[in-house]
């Protein structure tokens, strides 16, 4: 796009840079310059010289263009990892509504020195049967502090030198014997990309025949210079990561650069362990638990060349590769995916700018795709592959029964367990193997049902579950889409039944009942509370995946790509906890919980049992899940979004705002809500307005948050009006108070 124009954000380094500046191109760099191009501008009383990131071309003078400066030239290696990354912070900014600051923090790690002391961590070289072996002759032989160590490793394959020494009480006459055995490796961080012998040992499995055909088809396309997003769209253990690696390979073998997001939850050690062993020591990983400047240290060496794989949660987008040719993204439905602080934005969407302004590809794997990239994929906008088989021959998709739970009520069972799975359960127990129960309560807001009849009371107006709310006369129910609200109904609106009551149980009572019931039984329980310590969560795991407990016991964490293959059973509790989520997507998230939790059963040769207990046995997102089949989950959904323009067939615009006076934020939210008409009547368009409704929670600390959701199909129109709102409020005086945040969904 030619322009004439550039808008410039002035050396990074420095904190001001909060707002661009503008600077004619001259005609000899019209062909160079571009948004992401380091230039170098006069700045600044005396012109001094200094380099700057464009982040636009335009035509449009902002100020007097006889005042507009020139640029001055072009910095070599302009298309520098990092331009490229300005480039897309101000993308970010323009699409999700943040300051330039907001995006630019979430973009560049911020530079921190790690300590000048010199930093050593204990690495395994063993594989994880070597390890054990390792660690079992240990045991026999007494030697606690050397299994001590081996346990921990066997949690992680990394860890802090001083911090495991101090913790698990270590000595060098410890370390020593086990270094010199070439059991570990104590390195200094500066040579991390030393080969590890250990992780480098397995060849890739052969592919099987859909997916070498998905393999195939992307490398026909990345060697003929075809750059797209696809969707690797295969069921539960068809393979999905093995041909990811094969995409990859091929990716490197090019010279060139791969992310590789995987939501932390299923960065377990089993995931991480197929990278390293498939490419070996060009893999790096970041994580939550990593601090700044340990962040800052692996994006270093990215830079540097010394990484070719990063893998990691959604921050993980922003590596600073410069020869970036493929961004790969697991379980790509995944709501981590999404920003959760301002810019709120979609891992998926800002993965597909990164890739088109460096020229790679993106391939988003899901067995359970989100509504949105399973619509591309249908209107061709992406490449769609398709993977229908277990990637291990002998393995199959498990038998799936769906229990209506008013029936166990009307038979007098009146247990979190309904006779078939405590059938089921007996039965898996005598036979030695292991079973997972799994509750999806998530979320923060309890909404109301009936145990009669299985409806919740919904809203008039929003078909969404009214939330309980308590109050002093007992309770009000409201929706936290329109505002509707209504007392606390003593019978149940559909059937009359007394039996109305808000789910509760979770997952630490459902633990004791297991435990009631089932005595013998050896049990572990995984959710927040279990998993808050570091590492709890690996440690769980592995001792399940040891056999040291018969029943697992969790809420969706337990559910995300584990590959136990002596589980033969999984019970889900209560599928409706998640389908009555206040929430569009209530039915997509219960569909993908229900559907990977039932992935978990017969991963191994044994066939597997699942069981669905649900007040809702017909409600679609149930019998899809339980038939294993997406489409026709994807067509019963698309009904409902249609007609009630939700995503992906309308996007909504969402501004949430907040203030300690109740009354300013009224006033605000209904000059936003009469000024979004406007936009609407001056582009000639007609938008969907709902709301001002109270955010979830109404008031926090004294402030009062309400939320306007702007409909419309094109996103570009959306774009314009929240522009347009942010124009218009500064015409009014809302006092300094007043808090205002987009999200586009
Ligand atoms: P997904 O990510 O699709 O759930 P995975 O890639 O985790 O599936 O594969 C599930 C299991 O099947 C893994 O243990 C993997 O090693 C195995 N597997 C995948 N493809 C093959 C294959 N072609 N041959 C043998 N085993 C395979
Ligand atoms: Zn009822
Ligand atoms: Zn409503």
């Amino acid at each position: 796009m030619a322009g004439e124009f550039a808008n410039i954000i002035i050396d990074i380094s420095h904190e001001k840079v909060d707002r661009p500046f503008q600077y004619r191109i001259p005609e000899k760099l019209k062909s160079l310059v571009r948004s992401g191009t380091r230039v170098t501008i006069p700045f600044g009383a005396g012109n001094r010289e200094r380099t700057g990131y464009v982040v636009e071309v335009t035509d449009r003078a902002e100020i007097d263009p006889d005042r507009i400066k020139e640029i001055t030239g072009i910095v070599k290696d302009s298309v520098s990892a990092e331009s490229q990354l300005i480039g897309l912070a101000w993308w970010m900014k323009e699409t999700y509504g943040s300051t330039m600051n907001q995006a630019l923090k979430t973009v560049l790690p911020v530079k921190q020195k790690t300590k000048a002391a010199e930093k050593k961590t204990i690495r395994c070289l063993l594989s994880l049967e070597e390890l054990r072996a390792e660690k079992q002759e240990a045991e026999r032989k007494h030697y606690k502090a050397r299994a001590r160590l081996l346990t921990a490793l066997e949690g992680s394959m990394e860890l802090p030198y001083g911090e495991t020494v101090r913790q698990l009480d270590l000595t060098t006459a410890v370390l020593k014997p086990l270094e010199e055995k070439g059991v570990i490796q104590v390195v200094r961080q500066e040579i991390y990309r030393d080969p590890v012998k250990g992780w480098e040992r397995k060849p890739p499995v052969p592919l099987n025949q859909q997916q070498q055909a998905a393999a195939d088809r992307f490398c026909r396309d990345y060697e003929t210079g075809i750059r797209k997003t696809y969707l690797l769209y295969g069921i539960t253990g068809s393979g999905k990561t093995e041909v990811y690696m094969a995409m990859m390979d091929h990716v490197l073998k090019e010279g060139k650069e791969v992310i590789v997001l995987i939501p932390e939850i299923a960065l377990t050690y089993q995931t991480v362990m197929r990278f390293y062993r498939r490419f070996g020591s060009q893999v790096s990983i970041i994580n939550s638990r990593l601090s700044q400047g340990e962040r800052y240290d692996q994006f270093e060496r990215a830079k540097k060349g010394e990484i070719s794989i990063m893998i990691g949660p959604r921050s993980a987008l922003f590596t600073p590769f410069s020869n970036l040719g493929l961004i790969v993204i697991d379980e790509e439905q995944e709501s981590a995916y999404k920003s959760e602080i301002t810019p709120r934005y979609l891992a998926r969407e800002v993965a597909e700018k990164r890739a088109q302004m460096s020229g790679a590809s993106v391939v988003l794997g899901s067995a359970t795709p989100s509504m949105e990239a399973y619509n591309k994929a249908l209107t061709g906008e992406y490449q769609l592959l398709t993977l229908t088989e277990r990637g291990k021959k002998d393995s199959h998709l498990a038998k799936t029964e769906i229990i209506d739970l008013r029936e166990e009520l009307a038979a007098g069972n009146r247990s979190v367990f309904s006779r078939r799975l405590k059938e089921l359960l007996e039965e898996t127990l005598a036979k030695g193997e292991q079973a997972m129960l799994f509750m999806n309560r998530r979320g923060y807001s309890t909404f109301v049902s009936c145990r009669s009849c299985g409806q919740a009371v919904k809203c008039p107006h929003c078909d969404v579950s009214l939330t309980f709310h308590k109050s002093r006369s007992g309770g009000r129910l409201v929706c936290h889409y329109c505002g509707y609200s209504m007392d606390m109904p003593r019978k149940c609106p559909s059937c009359g039944s007394p039996y109305i009551a808000g789910f509760g149980t979770g997952t630490q009572k459902l633990e004791e009942l297991t435990k009631e019931a089932f005595p013998e039984a050896r049990v572990l329980r995984m959710d927040m509370d279990t998993t808050s310590r570091k590492g709890g969560h690996e440690e769980i795991l592995q001792a399940f995946a040891r056999k040291e407990a018969d029943i697992l016991i969790g809420t969706q964490m337990i559910v995300k790509g584990h590959d136990f293959p002596d589980v033969t059973l999984v019970g889900v509790i209560a599928a409706d906890l998640s389908l009555y989520m206040p929430d569009y997507r209530a039915g997509e998230r219960t569909f993908q919980l229900l559907t990977q939790a039932a992935g978990r059963a017969g991963r191994g040769a044994e066939a597997g049992h699942v069981v669905i207990q649900t007040y809702q046995p017909e409600h679609y997102a149930v019998t899809t899940a339980a038939a294993q089949d997406y489409e026709a989950f994807y067509r019963q959904e698309e009904v409902y979004r249609r007609l009630l323009h939700y995503p992906p067939f309308s996007r909504i615009l969402v501004v949430w705002m907040a203030d300690r006076d109740e009354n300013i934020l009224d006033a605000a939210m209904s000059a936003d809500r009469k000024a979004a008409a406007e936009a609407a009547e001056a582009a000639g368009v007609v938008l969907d307005i709902v709301g001002p409704v109270p955010a979830p929670v109404y008031k926090l600390n004294d402030i009062y948050r309400k939320i306007l959701y702007i409909k419309h199909e094109n996103y570009d129109i959306l774009i314009q009006v929240r522009n347009y709102l942010d124009e218009c409020r500064k015409k009014h005086d809302f006092g300094s108070g007043l808090q205002v945040q987009y999200d586009i969904l």
